[in-house]
């Protein structure tokens, strides 16, 4: 046991939306019973990529005791790919542009870096 920074889900909060799953690099995300899960928590490296993807605010990130992270079994994870992710702007998916997620008005939402310099510069 190590301790280090890592993802926590609030089961009250989590409605099962299922919009943090293909986000997780390391595939640690699953919907079980209708609720997000860390599979195991060896997968999840407290990035945080999933915490601004939540619409509820669900995922937080804490530090306490838990397993050393495992590169190796994080990279075996099949990858989960999401044909909703789609840039809100011009509709393009992570096939053909770069996505990040992005916060306006409570939402969450994903831009393209073509469509981001637009936001960014009004
Ligand atoms: S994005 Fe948030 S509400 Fe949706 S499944 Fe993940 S933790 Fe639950
Ligand atoms: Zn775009």
């Amino acid at each position: 046991m190590v301790k280090r920074t890592i993802v926590t889900i609030d089961e009250e909060k989590c409605t099962g939306c299922g919009k943090c799953v293909a986000p997780c690099a390391e595939g640690a995300i699953e919907i079980i019973d209708g609720k997000a899960k860390v599979m195991s928590e060896d997968l999840c490296d407290g990035m945080g990529y999933c915490i601004g993807i939540c619409p509820e605010g669900a995922i937080t990130i804490e530090e306490r005791e838990t397993l050393e992270f495992n590169e190796e079994k994080a990279e075996s994870q099949p990858k989960k790919s999401d044909i909703s992710i789609r840039c809100f702007n011009c509709n393009k998916g992570e096939d053909e542009v770069y996505l990040l997620p992005l916060r306006h008005e409570m939402k969450s939402e994903w831009v393209c870096t073509r469509c981001l310099p637009m936001l960014i510069h009004g």
